[in-house]
This record gives structure tokens, sequence and C-alpha cells, in this order.
């Protein structure tokens, strides 16, 4: 099921939608330290792990620059695309580090569904996953947020199952509770 949802451009297409939706809305709050307008420095991201078909603007992570001199502050809105400096998706970051979960060996090779993952790489995921909940500045606000506490071993998982509707839905949810890690002025800093 979620190799399915991995290899679905369309689920892919709407969370660059709601990327867009979250950039205007960036914009229209305009400078958060001047109020000055808004204008567009997107990053342009070389993200692995999409499936065919999205084109080369599915690699923009839509950021913008105060147009006032002397400020040129930075303003980079959440996304449900990208999980700060990770080079996979937020998508791919989830649902293959949720399989991960219980997972015996043999059924590491079906994770060749993505390209060029290795054990150090979802080694990697499982810390920052644990580190995002506990030891982050978002983490006091995750852990009030999600009420009885969620266990921590079993993230993602144990967070996609807080939210209600099918794998889609329940992904979206989650990309959008994990929003303050993904944006903001410590957008591009590596987690
Ligand atoms: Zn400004």
């Amino acid at each position: 099921m979620y190799q399915a949802v991995l290899a679905d451009a369309t689920f892919h297409k709407q969370l660059l939608a709601f990327d867009r939706d979250l950039a205007a809305s960036a914009r229209a709050a305009r400078c958060w330290l001047c109020g000055g307008a808004l204008h567009s420095a997107s990053y342009d991201r070389k993200p692995r792990g999409c499936p065919g078909g999205l084109g080369q603007g599915y690699a923009e992570r839509f950021s913008f620059c105060c147009a006032v001199d002397g400020c040129r502050k930075r303003t980079t809105p959440p996304s449900l695309r990208f999980l700060g400096r990770h080079i996979y998706l937020a998508t791919v970051m989830t649902l293959i580090s949720a399989m991960q979960l219980g997972i015996t060996p043999s059924r590491l090779a079906r994770l060749s569904i993505v390209p060029g993952l290795d054990r150090r790489t979802l080694a990697r995921w499982r810390v920052w996953w644990r580190s995002a909940f506990t030891d982050s500045s978002f983490a006091p606000v995750a852990m009030a947020a999600v009420m009885p506490p969620i266990d921590i071993a079993a993230l993602p998982v144990s967070l996609l199952d807080r939210f209600a509707g099918d794998v889609r839905e329940q992904l979206i949810a989650l990309l959008r509770f994990l929003g303050p890690l993904t944006g903001g002025a410590s957008a591009m800093r590596a987690f």
C-alpha cells in the first residue's frame, strides 16, 4: 500500500499544490521582521525518490527574500514535499521509515523501489524521527499536541496512526503537522 503512494504522481502533485498555497500565504503575510514585500527566492533542490512524470518544477523549494534594502530577511514557508535539507522527499522518508519498523532482511530488498537508499540512510532517519520528538525546538509542541504521548520508538507509524482517513490522508495530516520543522528561518538548516 505504501509503495502505491510512493509511485503515485497525482498524490505528489497534490503535495505541490499544498506547497503553492503555503507559499502564497507566506508571501501575503509579508516579511516577518519589517513587514516589507517578499520577492521570490526559491531554492533549486534535487530531491530523490520522485516517481516519474513530475517535471522540473517539482524540485523548486519555495522561499522568499524581503525586498527592503538593509533587511532582505528570508522567509521559507512550511512544505509537504521537503523535510529540512533531507535529500529524499518527505513522503519517501516517512513511508520508508514506517515500512522499516519490524522489518526483516528479506523485506529490505523491496526498498530497491527507491534508488540509492542504504542502511546508513535508514539509520539516520530513525535518529531523526526520534530527535524531532525529543530533542528539537519542535519537540515540546509536538508532544503536547499528541495525547496520549506517542511511542517514540514506533515513529513515524505511531504518529500516522493518530490521524484519520486512508494512508494518503494520514500522510498529508502528518506532513502538515511537521510544518514547523520544515519552514521558517531554520528551514534550510540540516537536522
Ligand atoms: Zn524585511
